[in-house]
């Protein structure tokens, strides 16, 4: 059992990693170790730790990095759980493409599922793509 959950783990990984290519992912957002810290001090992430504690609500620790694993698309992918202080910059990349303009709501968010997961994640794409200026 503990044996299949280390290769499902390595399997996102790298799932996770190829799609970092094309994907605004924890590269673009973090260039050290910051993110643990934020992680613990953030209070909106505080039932996402305490579930992955009695590992319920598909919350799980991997080097002492908090993910939340979903399925999108029929894909399970290994969603980074973003502090507060880093969705804007999140949102901000998924949103506003180089390639494709400003998405809207539904595809801003499918993008961003596709790497990362915040509690009220619905809610706060759709106030950022909504009050979206440029
Ligand atoms: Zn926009």
């Amino acid at each position: 059992m503990m044996m299949m959950m280390m290769m499902i783990m390595l399997y996102q990984s790298v799932f996770t990693m190829s799609m970092m290519l094309c994907q605004p992912s924890a590269k673009c957002v973090y260039d050290n170790n910051d993110l643990i810290k934020e992680q613990h001090d953030d209070v909106s992430l505080g039932q996402c730790w305490d579930m992955a504690k009695v590992n319920k609500g598909g919350f799980v620790v991997d080097h002492g990095i908090l993910y939340h694993i979903d399925k999108v698309d029929g894909q399970r992918v290994c969603q980074l759980c973003v502090p507060t202080s880093r969705r804007d910059s999140v949102m901000r990349l998924a949103h506003d493409s180089v390639f494709s303009g400003h998405l809207g709501e539904r595809k801003t968010r499918e993008r961003i599922r596709l790497s990362f997961f915040w509690p009220q994640l619905r809610q706060s794409v759709r106030q950022y793509v909504n009050t979206c200026t440029e």
